[in-house]
């Protein structure tokens, strides 16, 4: 099944808003198994939106609309789509009851224009507005289906999932299967690198890549007769997958960070952490704190941003901060065997850098970070030179320290050694 998506709104094509509907339906629709081939943006205009519709239409048995569902005269996907399909609108009364109620929910008087929203087609299958005035509606003519959902994200959204979802279900023969295969410390162009052919080449699973803030998700969708043969066929993907990015791959599903997977592993594991901050902080023992249960794990964590403050707590010798700098290899490491010292924890984190906007050189420049780890055979340290904001560097640098762990706790880390 394919569908297209026109996004109606003169305010997006004047850059007014960003168009997060469309966004939002293409991930959705991708998941369900539905290829989305064509997005159309169009103005408040009704000739331009039959327009529109006729060219989607030639393409595509089925197109969804979002915006232009309000109660003013420039509202006017209803009536663009029902002229489209030649249906004349009807003042439909159940709809009227509800827009009339949700008024009085809000104990506001409902204006005589607010009657243009309860004007359907007769056939039309009218989807109700939990969260606004504006019902939804699907016109089916013949194969051909228009799905109109209002503008504002938060109708929007609630619509779609409550009834669109079911009903492009009930449409499809296929079962579609997804899965969500997440990446930490591999880039998405060298991630696409190493997965080009399976990418060139893929048609049923299908694969997509999302870069996120410092790591990337793989969602693998297939389609199938029934759901255990969509599930083989994922599964199968997977593995390949996993197989190419042994060390980068760290979990499955939309909503596993990577702070759960690594508390979870040392909960599992009974191990101790704690932390020695510099450029970030706290900020990695407030991830850490942020997991449920935490205590179990975390026992402590200092922010020794002061050079004194790292001799005097974390016992960094003076002679090297001296001859390196606090932004150095030597520094970050004492800094991580110090907390371990005091801490007496299984694990100690220390992560000291150049987070900016200034304070950088030549020879340190701004997102320049050292992390290192201490664990009860050593020590290792790791050099990343990151770019953006001072926000941007602050969350990568808490971000690859939680790597380091997971690396450590799945002894890849001394497969890498000193990685400077
Ligand atoms: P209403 O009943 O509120 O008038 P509507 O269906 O007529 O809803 P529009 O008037 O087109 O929707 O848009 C209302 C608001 O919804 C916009 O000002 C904008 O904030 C948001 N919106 C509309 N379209 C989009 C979009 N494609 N992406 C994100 N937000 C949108």
């Amino acid at each position: 099944m394919n569908a297209e998506i026109i996004s109606v709104g003169t305010e997006i094509l004047m850059g007014q808003i960003t168009n997060t509907n469309a966004r939002y339906l293409s991930e959705k629709l991708a998941s369900l198994g539905v290829d989305v081939y064509f997005q159309t943006t169009v103005g408040d205009n009704f000739e331009r939106l039959k327009q529109a519709l006729s060219i989607a239409f030639s393409r595509s048995n089925m197109v969804i609309l979002t915006g232009g569902l309000g109660p003013t005269g420039d509202d006017i996907t209803k009536e663009a789509a029902a002229s489209y399909f030649d249906m004349p609108l009807y003042l439909n009364d159940e709809a009227l009851a509800a827009i009339e109620k949700y008024f009085q929910k809000l104990n506001r008087k409902m204006t005589k224009n607010n009657e243009k929203q309860a004007m359907f087609p007769k056939e039309a299958i009218i989807l109700p507005n939990d969260n606004g005035t504006a019902p939804g509606c699907i016109m089916e003519k013949g194969d051909k289906a228009a799905i109109l959902l209002p503008g504002p994200p938060n109708e929007m959204v609630p619509m779609f999932e409550k009834y669109v979802i079911p009903y492009l279900k009930e449409k499809s023969r296929d079962v579609i299967y997804s899965k969500v295969l997440r990446f930490i410390g591999i880039g998405e162009a060298a991630l696409e690198e190493r997965l080009s052919d399976l990418l060139e080449s893929q048609t049923n699973p299908t694969l997509a890549l999302y870069a996120k803030e410092g790591e990337v998700t793989v969602r693998v969708s297939a389609k199938a007769k029934d759901e255990n043969e969509a599930k083989k066929l994922v599964e199968d993907m997977c593995g390949v997958l996993i197989s190419r990015c042994p060390d980068e791959f760290y979990a499955y599903g939309d909503d596993n960070s990577l702070v759960k997977v690594v508390c979870k592993a040392l909960m599992e594991r009974n191990l101790s952490i704690s932390t020695a901050e510099s450029c970030t902080g706290g900020l990695l023992g407030q991830n850490i704190t942020s997991i449920p249960g935490a205590s179990q794990i975390f026992s402590q964590g200092i922010i020794t941003y002061s050079n004194s403050a790292k001799m005097q707590y974390l016992g960094v010798r003076e002679e090297t901060l001296k001859t390196h700098g606090a932004v150095s290899c030597e520094c970050a490491k004492e800094m991580a065997q110090g907390m371990r010292r005091i801490s007496n924890s299984d694990i100690s984190v220390a992560i000291t850098g150049i987070a900016g906007p200034s304070g950088g050189t030549a020879e340190k420049p701004v997102g320049l970070v050292y992390i290192s780890l201490a664990h009860k055979n050593g020590v290792c340290v790791k050099k990343f030179n990151f770019s953006g904001s001072r926000e941007k560097i602050r969350n990568y640098a808490v971000l690859n320290a939680l790597n380091l762990v997971r690396e450590y706790l799945n002894g890849t880390l001394d497969k890498q050694g000193e990685k400077l």
